[in-house]
């Protein structure tokens, strides 16, 4: 298990564009493995590559039904509105509102470099796009209505 460091906002790195992969290496297979154990370890439901500093279009998403992990994605339909408080690992001990569609249809490649579609709803199709939008460069909080404001973390005890 290995935990990388979470780039935090005004980090330059956070606002760059992330490049499609082209190839599944083992290099990239290590930086999945990595950043699910850095989102699990933080208690997030999503983490973006350029999170972890790196420039490519990797995504790895959990809401508690298991892992997606969406290599160069792209939203290919969205319907329906929610809106409701969005966190981000880059942005520790805030939260701010955030309207994004209710339903969202995603294609991208998967693990293996196959062309595959996950639909989500709610949280997940929350997850989903805030986590593309770290790909862009864009953070939730450019999104956010009504400013940010402080979380409180309950105390883990072990
Ligand atoms: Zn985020």
């Amino acid at each position: 298990m290995a935990i990388r460091q979470v780039r935090e906002m005004g980090d330059d790195i956070l606002r760059k564009q992330s490049k499609p992969l082209t190839k599944m290496t083992l290099r990239t297979k290590i930086l999945i493995k990595d950043m699910l154990d850095t989102m699990y370890e933080a208690n997030g439901v999503g983490l973006a590559a350029p999170q972890v500093g790196i420039l490519k279009q990797v995504v790895v998403v959990d809401v508690g039904e298991g892992p997606y992990v969406l290599i160069n994605p792209e939203i290919i339909e969205a319907s329906g509105e929610q809106t409701g408080d969005e966190g981000c690992l880059s942005l520790p001990g805030k939260a701010g509102k955030v309207t994004r569609p209710n339903y969202v249809k995603v294609r991208c490649l998967n693990e293996d470099m196959e062309e595959v579609e996950y639909e989500g709803e709610e949280l997940l199709a929350r997850a989903f796009c805030h986590e593309i939008d770290h790909l862009k460069g864009i953070l939730y909080a450019d999104l956010v209505v009504g400013g940010l404001h402080d979380v409180e973390y309950e105390d883990e005890e072990e």
